[in-house]
């Protein structure tokens, strides 16, 4: 495929993301000059073109195809291709086409071509390169900024069949080193070739000419090493990837070693589903593979010890710049059940960016720490202040910064971390000091308003997006966010556990050292017992204090009129009119505290702040909600999906269908091309896991609350749990548990409400809805 094809195609986007790796850059636009931190798109390593004679470069889009199949090979991390074409001359050519980034060492990419010459005899040219002349221009928002973020430092031949090109980013000076080598193999043999180097601008190719005869083959591989400046243990990038091609073999071995690693990665993430009869009109079982894989793809054990956050769309495409917001609220209790390390790992990128949070927070007049709704390289705020509405083409500001209850996810990803692995070291040194400062921040955000004789939070946004005020207001926010003010109370109950945890010794340190007195704890307790939770309609919890007197929208008109109402706020705008003067919502937001709380938990903290729950309260308020949802986000549906699981099956199923094919079936019309949704298949997993088995730590509990869904024969899984592998059996009758590590301590396990020591190295059955087998 020509390389101008491939930047332009929208499903050939040659993308090559670091983990953690942002430039930023000015822009003039609409007369302002606006910073923009973006993941960066880096040098192209794919270009490998053939072409036959003196024909044209094989381009799949212009040649006469007989056949074309793309594969996907989940269990081995390949994808494959086999183009079967024709060209003017009536030559006949079968390519198969292999490809892999080392799941076994992450700096090593591998592609193989075989190319078979059916009915002729001649020459053949290949070309094989390194394009460091990409740009940012995957996702189509960001088009009108600047999004060249790359110089290139250095590019020269390395030995006789290898090339090297060494960029650099533009601001955060951050290298990147690629060597590429390129070997054939004519009819079973080793073939060398002498390859006309050239050197261009920002790209470096190798260039050979070959004969080929009727019915014989010839096998491109073409390996890369990739390095940066920010990786541990070398001594200079272009030195270490240089060093690394010498020790690479061919694909046959680099690809053993991926697929033995993919075979153990599969191993640990093992969730297996077994439809029953008249199961799913899906394909389920393969869907959710699909999201595992992307999923590990995206962090595995090779994410361990890095600085990296997890964005959105991980390192799949450029959409929100690949900056990180709260998706991994949704993404961890998938890592946390299998690979908690990896998520340790991820927590410390929060944990490193406290300074900035701090900082944040004191800029605002608060104390503690301020996380921002989108960060990138250092943890400040990258939200833009203005988007581009793409209907009405007019710049609206976008004030979703003021999504304050990111540090309230923070707190919540800490603290589930620990319950499933029971980590005090972490909670000593990171998870303490997060959790304080942000209990913190919720402490000094919070107002008493001596009338109501309750503490308010005032100025904020709740997950929906569509509301960033009141209407016509001319200040941005929005007061007593019910979402918002019940998590921050949920902060402050764990954070006065957190300190009951630590050793008088490290209490002292940290509240010393974080200027928090014993009087700011008291207040944290008081806060968390007269927090005001707004509520209308006898038993709605309002989204926010005022919602009810918002008008209704008239939902079967705008479907009429525009029928994909996904984007109501981008309709409204361009309408000229607000989704602040309407009852909508683009995603769950008090429906939130229902997905991540237990109703048991809600009780808890609803009767701790004086207010009733009463039975119908979760069904009533999930069923008001839902008739006032555009589901504009893909994540929505995995909480609708949960919350309707156990009442209203047919309707949580149409949920879960569309979270588990957001991509697959782009339900976001044109989105899965700029990045997968990480969240929502995440989401999907998690769906799985606990709808059936009711899976929750509490008090040092494993608590499970097992109930087959119909839809399936039984249920595998595997997890990790406060040192303990345990395979998880269910059934329609039982569900066995079996544990493989014989050293770990024996554990708490609940079924349904009964208590149980769980020795390590046993085997337990136990009968649904009944007695131990
Ligand atoms: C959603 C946010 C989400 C972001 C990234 C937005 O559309 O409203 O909740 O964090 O996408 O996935």
């Amino acid at each position: 495929m020509r390389l101008s094809q491939m930047r332009e195609s929208r499903s050939h986007y040659p993308g090559t993301y670091l983990a953690g790796g942002y430039n930023r850059l000015l822009t003039d636009i609409a007369g302002r000059v606006v910073e923009n931190e973006d993941l960066v798109n880096f040098p192209n390593w794919l270009v490998l073109k053939v072409r036959i004679a003196d024909g044209d470069w094989f381009d799949p889009a212009t040649a006469t195809l007989l056949s074309y199949r793309q594969e996907l090979d989940l269990r081995h991390g390949l994808l494959l291709r086999t183009v079967r074409f024709q060209d003017p001359a009536g030559r006949r050519t079968l390519l198969h086409e292999e490809r892999l980034v080392s799941m076994s060492d992450m700096h090593l990419g591998a592609l193989r071509l075989t190319l078979t010459a059916e009915n002729w005899s001649g020459p053949i040219a290949v070309h094989s390169a390194l394009d460091g002349q990409v740009v940012n221009a995957g996702a189509k928002l960001y088009r009108k900024f600047n999004n060249k973020h790359l110089e290139t430092l250095a590019h020269e031949a390395v030995g006789a069949d290898a090339i090297y090109l060494l960029t650099r980013t533009s601001q955060s000076h951050l290298q990147i080193a690629q060597v590429v080598r390129t070997q054939y193999i004519l009819d079973g043999h080793p073939f060398d070739v002498q390859p006309l180097v050239s050197e261009q601008s920002d790209y470096i190719s190798q260039d050979i000419k070959i004969e080929i005869t009727e019915g014989k083959t010839l096998v491109i591989e073409k390996m890369v090493t990739i390095y940066t400046s920010r990786d541990q243990a070398i001594s200079e990038c272009g030195l270490a990837a240089r060093k690394a091609m010498l020790r690479t073999g061919g694909f046959d071995s680099v690809r053993t070693d991926h697929v033995l690693a993919w075979e153990q990665l599969w191993h640990r993430f093992d969730v297996r589903i077994c439809p029953g009869p008249g199961g799913f009109e899906l394909e389920v079982p393969m869907l959710l593979r699909l999201n595992m894989f992307h999923l590990l793809q995206t962090i595995s054990l090779h994410s361990i010890g890095h600085d990296i956050g997890i964005p959105p769309r991980g390192w799949t495409g450029e959409a929100y710049q690949g900056h990180i917001f709260w998706d991994e609220l949704f993404i961890f209790p998938f890592f946390n059940y299998r690979v908690p390390e990896i998520t340790r790992s991820l927590l410390i990128y929060r944990y490193r960016r406290l300074d900035e949070a701090r900082a944040a927070a004191q800029t605002a007049g608060h104390m503690g720490a301020m996380f921002p709704w989108q960060s990138g390289s250092d943890g400040q705020e990258e939200t833009d202040t203005m988007n581009l509405n793409p209907r009405s083409q007019r710049w609206v500001p976008d004030n979703s910064f003021l999504q304050r209850h990111v540090g309230s996810a923070i707190a919540y990803n800490v603290w589930q971390y620990f319950q499933v692995t029971g980590d005090s070291e972490f909670l000593r040194f990171y998870g303490a000091e997060l959790m304080l400062e942000i209990a913190h921040f919720w402490s000094s955000m919070a107002v008493f308003n001596e009338d109501r004789a309750r503490y308010e939070i005032h100025g904020v946004m709740g997950p929906d997006e569509f509301h960033d005020g009141y209407p016509d207001a001319t200040e941005p926010g929005l007061n007593n966010n019910a979402y918002t003010n019940v998590m921050a109370v949920w902060v402050l109950c764990r954070a006065i556990e957190v300190l009951d945890r630590l050793s008088a010794t490290r209490r002292a340190e940290l509240l010393a050292q974080l200027g928090i007195s014993a009087k700011e704890i008291a207040r944290w307790d008081d806060i968390s017992r007269k927090m005001f939770v707004p509520f209308h309609d006898d038993g709605i919890v309002s989204q926010f204090e005022g919602y009810e007197t918002l008008r209704d929208l008239d939902w079967p008109a705008y479907r009429k009129r525009y029928g994909n109402i996904q984007r109501l706020d981008l309709i409204l705008e361009a309408e000229d009119d607000s989704p602040n003067h309407y009852k909508l919502s683009k995603q769950a937001d008090v429906v939130m505290l229902f997905y991540l709380f237990s109703s048991e938990e809600l009780q808890e903290l609803f009767t701790r702040l004086g207010y009733s729950l009463a039975d119908d309260t979760i069904p009533k308020n999930v069923a008001y909600y839902a008739a006032r949802t555009s589901h504009g986000s893909t994540l929505g549906r995995v909480v609708y999906s949960w919350v309707l699981a156990r009442s209203d099956r047919q309707s949580s199923m149409t949920f879960f269908a569309e979270a588990l094919q957001s991509d697959v079936a782009d339900i976001q019309h044109g989105a899965a091309a700029e990045g997968v949704h990480l969240g929502a298949m995440a989401g999907t997993i998690d769906l799985v896991q606990r709808v059936s088995t009711g899976v929750e730590v509490k008090g040092d509990v494993l608590r499970l609350n097992p109930e087959l869904a119909p839809e399936l024969d039984n249920l595998f899984m595997r997890i990790r749990y406060r040192g303990h592998s345990l395979d998880l059996l269910l059934t329609r009758d039982a569900i066995t548990i079996q544990g493989s590590d014989p050293d770990a301590d024996p554990i708490a396990l609940q079924i349904y409400d009964k208590l149980y020591e769980f020795v390590s190295g046993t085997t337990r059955v136990f009968r649904l809805k009944g007695e131990q087998c």
